[in-house]
């Protein structure tokens, strides 16, 4: 009898917005009074989350998303389902900043879901990688135009699979 690969469950947004909405509180935003939390699915099952870290030098300050993928990328994770965001009022939830939808980009599948919600109620909003940013930018190689094996780790980022 042939074997047949099973398809992973569809990740779920409930989850997810918890644990992003509990990873807010844990945020450092004392100059924007505005806390974001991110919650992070591997294709393994485990959640890394992340919070906004702000800084009397504004421009240090992390945001939420990009703290989640430095912890887990910093621990080898680099297979991405999902991702959730919580922050903002429950009818404008916030979305990802610029600086985030490029960083997001470089390792999660353009077909990955996000699901963003109000910090502390409402529903998630679902969107995609794709649609947060369309033209992402990418060096040549991340484009699969190149076979160079300096762009083996950066080419499955951008079509979502090993290559
Ligand atoms: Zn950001």
């Amino acid at each position: 009898m042939p074997t047949r690969k099973s398809t992973p469950a569809p990740p779920s947004p409930r989850p997810l917005v918890a644990a992003a909405r509990e990873a807010a509180t844990r945020a450092h935003a004392p100059y924007s009074g505005f806390r974001v939390g991110a919650a992070l699915l591997t294709g393994d099952g485990r959640i890394f989350t992340g919070c906004n870290i702000e800084n009397a030098s504004y421009g240090l300050t992390l945001c939420a998303e990009r703290v989640a993928l430095a912890k887990a990328v910093s621990e080898g994770a680099t297979d991405f389902r999902a991702l959730a965001i919580a922050g903002g009022a429950a009818d404008t939830p916030a979305t990802p900043c610029g600086a985030c939808r490029q960083a997001l980009a470089e390792f999660c599948p353009p077909r990955m879901p996000v699901w963003y919600a109000g910090l502390a109620a409402g529903s998630a909003r679902a969107t995609t990688i794709r649609k947060l940013l369309p033209h992402a930018f990418a060096l040549a190689c991340t484009r699969g135009l190149s076979a160079a094996p300096g762009c083996r780790m950066l080419s499955h980022t951008a079509e979502g699979s090993p290559t």
